[in-house]
């Protein structure tokens, strides 16, 4: 069995993965492998599958699905999951960070004080009790912000088609009455075809003057020179997005835009997530080698490398 570990994971995961079979860390050893891991940064797109005539499983360490081509793995019987549930804390803590230090003005008391400055009367804070915080979406992430939102004492709607009863938030059919009911919205749906830009000038045009918006789940959902313009005119109060059209962004007009709030897309990275992404892993491996020991004992062996740390697994994404 050949484990191609192509993005960044828990530093101790080759390890783990050692006795399972031969772990790589290599990119060009996508060859020979049977079962790779990616992250959001590797693409597995045709042009990867047919590179990698073996491969049998992909696991994304992570929850969205969008950088690999779930149909044609699907044509050639490569088997895809995630770790689906590992995240949700995380991201969900950083939404509440963001949604924090937008009205709290962190970020400015910071450099102004950096800069020798004391504004003391400029920054004027609001508070989060008793505003309505819209979800769009509510899985496993919207879920854990919502519990999170309600101690902050936040009324809680939310939009998804495919969730009709939720204990913490009340759902509404209709996407414009929750864009104009909210104080701050906070997007948490998967990059599709149906979301792929859904936050344009129409839909920011139905928002409340003065709302604030978070983005930890796709940069793609937010049209960005939309959002741009909604800054600018103050429109939008404030937007804090992890999450960009790539990584890093290439060209964005946001980055120099006013009240922006930006993170390089670390909502999944904390060292606690790692470590359950990494305990999911080893789960799905040791069940495919289980399931697959007789096909795998029969092919040849290679000289795949085998390696149980390197520093390239260090970081996080
Ligand atoms: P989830 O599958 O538990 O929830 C997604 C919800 O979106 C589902 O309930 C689904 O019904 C709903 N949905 C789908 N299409 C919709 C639409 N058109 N309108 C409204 N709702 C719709 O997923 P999750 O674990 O909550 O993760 C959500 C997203 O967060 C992921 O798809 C991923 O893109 C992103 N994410 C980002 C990071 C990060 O590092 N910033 C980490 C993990 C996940």
């Amino acid at each position: 069995m050949k484990i191609l570990i192509a993005d960044a994971f828990a530093e101790d995961l080759p390890a783990r993965l050692a006795r399972h079979g031969k772990v790589s860390v290599d990119p060009a050893d996508a060859r020979e492998a049977d079962v790779v891991l990616v992250r959001s940064k590797t693409r597995c797109d045709r042009a990867y599958i047919d590179a990698a005539p073996s491969l049998k499983m992909i696991i994304r360490g992570g929850v969205g699905l969008d950088n690999i081509d779930l149909e044609y793995a699907r044509q050639k019987g490569i088997a895809v999951h995630n770790t689906a549930s590992a995240s949700s804390i995380a991201v969900a803590e950083h939404a509440l960070a963001m949604m924090l230090a937008m009205p709290n003005h962190i970020v400015r008391a910071h450099e102004t004080m950096r800069a020798g400055q004391w504004a003391k009367k400029e920054l004027k804070r609001s508070e989060l009790r008793g505003k309505t915080l819209g979800l769009i979406g509510a899985g496993r992430i919207a879920t854990e912000v919502a519990r999170r939102a309600a101690v902050f004492g936040m009324e809680i709607m939310a939009f998804d088609p495919f969730v009709s009863r939720h204990d913490l938030a009340e759902m509404t059919r209709d996407l414009p009455t929750l864009l104009a009911g909210s104080h701050y919205l906070s997007l948490h749906v998967p990059l599709t075809r149906e979301t792929e830009g859904m936050i344009d000038a129409a839909r920011i045009a139905l928002m409340q003057d003065g709302v604030y918006l978070v983005n930890t789940a796709r940069g793609q959902l937010v049209v960005e020179q939309d959002m741009r313009e909604a800054l600018e005119q103050g429109k939008v109060a404030g937007y804090a997005t992890d999450v960009w059209y790539q990584d890093p962004p290439e060209n964005s007009p946001l980055i120099d835009a006013p009240n922006m709030l930006m993170t390089p897309h670390i909502g999944a990275s904390t060292a606690e997530n790692l470590g359950r992404i990494g305990d999911r892993i080893v789960e799905l491996v040791a069940k495919f080698v289980a399931e697959n020991e007789t096909t795998v004992i029969a092919r040849a062996e290679s000289n795949f490398t085998n390696i149980t740390s390197d520093p390239r697994t260090a970081g996080s994404r």
